[in-house]
């Protein structure tokens, strides 16, 4: 019997790995707080890099982030205050605004300018790299864009709101962002005072929670704003707003276990693959 009861329950993800975001500069002078792509967190994969871009100082970010390259992944933008606009080197131009998001397949590789416009001098917002299998890393740009009104919101309880990116939850809704390679989640999880969250994760992706505003529970540990944890193994995430609420971004994969070869704006397999990335982008 022991053994049908463990099949029935799901095994809670727990707390593997804490860190707290690490102020960086970078852009053309910008500052950031970086979750995921530093030395005590350097990849959670399929991510390879989480930052967080938050002021209500407009000067802080006017140089934002010029002309760059980027080959072999997967940029997404999403914020939530303020703008972010987007300009290509192909003519693809288009802002981010404040609750919608940008999934950028750069593929074979895109140069582009990423310009904060603060909204009432408030900015706010997120950029994830999201690896690309070896098999799509040459594979044609390509750009799934969609504001607010698009993301989906799930209302799980008075006090808990789930904003779908992409993925679906176990119940049933479905973000906008689809036929992404590493079968993704990402979801903003808005829980007041007394919100609970639990869902089911796929027990064969990675798991990473990032605290934004408040604090959350998760088994007896308590993450506070700028706060992220690496969950271990098992299926079901559950999470309890702090005492003054909390808010979160889930993000889940399906790792790619594929060697992972990265410098700036490229990220490939080989070291011939990045050293060809820096030739064809260099001039
Ligand atoms: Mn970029």
């Amino acid at each position: 019997m022991q053994n049908a009861i463990d099949r029935a329950l799901p095994e809670l993800r727990q707390i593997e790995t804490a860190v707290a975001a690490t102020p960086v500069v970078d852009g053309a002078g910008v500052p950031l707080a970086r979750v995921v792509g530093t030395s005590s967190l350097p990849l959670v994969d399929p991510f390879l890099l989480l930052d967080e871009i938050g002021s209500d100082e407009p000067q802080a970010h006017g140089a934002g982030f010029p002309d760059h390259p980027h080959r072999g992944f997967e940029t997404v933008s999403y914020m939530l205050r303020g703008r972010m606009r987007h300009t290509d080197h192909a003519g693809h131009a288009g802002v981010v605004e404040a609750g919608g998001v940008q999934w950028m397949s750069a593929g074979r590789g895109i140069v582009h300018s990423e310009m904060p416009e603060p909204v009432r001098d408030r900015l706010w917002g997120f950029q994830l790299w999201v690896n690309l299998p070896a098999a799509r890393k040459l594979a044609e740009p390509r750009y799934q864009e969609f504001n607010a009104d698009s993301v989906v919101e799930e209302a799980r309880s008075p006090s808990t709101l789930v904003r779908v990116i992409a993925g679906t939850t176990s119940l049933g809704s479905e973000g906008p962002v689809r036929g992404i390679s590493t079968d993704p989640r990402f979801f903003d999880v808005r829980m007041k005072p007394g919100g609970r969250f639990a869902e089911e994760i796929p027990r064969g992706h990675n798991v990473l929670v990032h605290v934004y505003r408040g604090s959350v529970e998760l088994g007896a540990a308590e993450l506070q704003t700028g706060n992220a944890a690496v969950l271990g193994a098992g299926e079901r995430v559950e999470l309890r707003a702090g005492e003054r609420g909390g808010e979160l971004l889930l993000l889940a994969g399906r790792p790619l276990n594929e060697p992972v070869v990265r410098a700036g704006p490229f990220v490939m397999n080989t070291r011939d693959e990045l050293l060809q990335a820096f030739r064809d982008f260099s001039g």
